[in-house]
């Protein structure tokens, strides 16, 4: 289902994905939430899985100060590293955990 971007400066039509936890729709194109979409809509886009999934991937993604920029990142033992250029990433014990429990539903590469 293609939905047309409210933000200014992008205004493309992407397959806009909804955000179940902010009960927004967001951009595929730009990231922003896209305005003026009905309920209804918002059911449809449900009920066709056009739902948000990689919240929790970048909800996994850390600040690699060699990028300068948020990267995913990959565990090796008990520390986590950037998956790009390979720096060790400074993350809390809460965020390893939560790192850890997600990899593991990925299931292992
Ligand atoms: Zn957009
Ligand atoms: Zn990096």
């Amino acid at each position: 289902m293609l939905i047309s971007c409210t933000t200014k400066g992008c205004l493309k039509t992407s397959e806009a994905k909804l955000d179940r936890s902010s009960d927004e729709v967001i951009c595929e194109e730009c990231g922003n939430p896209i305005l003026g979409i009905t309920p209804f809509m918002k059911k449809s886009l449900q009920s066709v899985g056009q739902v948000l999934r990689s919240k929790t991937k970048e909800a996994f993604q850390a600040l690699c100060k060699n990028c300068n920029t948020n990267r995913p990142l990959y565990l090796k033992g008990k520390k986590a590293y950037c998956k790009m250029c390979n720096t060790q990433a400074m993350v809390s014990d809460a965020f390893m955990n939560g790192l850890k429990a997600y990899l593991d539903s990925q299931g292992k590469e």
